[in-house]
């Protein structure tokens, strides 16, 4: 998926969760959102961190996901732990419908897999319903 279908999702997500955010809170969901991505040196994250690991694995993992959302727990707190795993976790859901799949679970081999092919036609009409859809509804 592309990142601003992520973006639309992870803030229509959000809104089931919390009437309001604090700026700094809304740029915690952004980052979070796109967190995943950093594993990716073409996407919007990744080309600042360039990490050299595989797209859609470890940091598509729920393996390491978690142990990061409970550092931000410990450290930030409660709201920012739920903002992470809003983000993160709504960003692995989408990833689940790509014909690439995701590692969910990785290292374990099994992988998610959906229709929608990223860039896509599909991708964007995506993005346009939960634009739609956090606009109006
Ligand atoms: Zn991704």
């Amino acid at each position: 998926m592309i990142w601003l279908t992520h973006m639309a999702f992870a803030f229509l997500v959000a809104r089931f969760f919390f009437n309001e955010l604090t700026v700094v809170q809304t740029l915690m969901l952004f980052f979070s959102a796109l967190f995943p991505d950093i594993d990716n040196k073409n996407s919007l994250i990744g080309r600042f961190f360039k990490l050299g690991t595989k797209h859609r694995q470890l940091f598509h993992s729920l393996i390491l996901i978690l142990p990061v959302g409970y550092l931000i727990f410990k450290f930030a707190g409660k709201v920012y732990f739920e903002i992470f795993l809003i983000g993160s976790v709504s960003h692995i859901v989408l990833d689940s419908l790509t014909k690439a799949g995701v590692g969910v679970l990785y290292p374990f081999k099994f992988r998610f897999k959906g229709p929608i092919k990223t860039n896509s036609l599909l991708d964007y009409l995506l993005f346009f319903i939960f634009l739609f859809l956090l606009i109006y509804v």
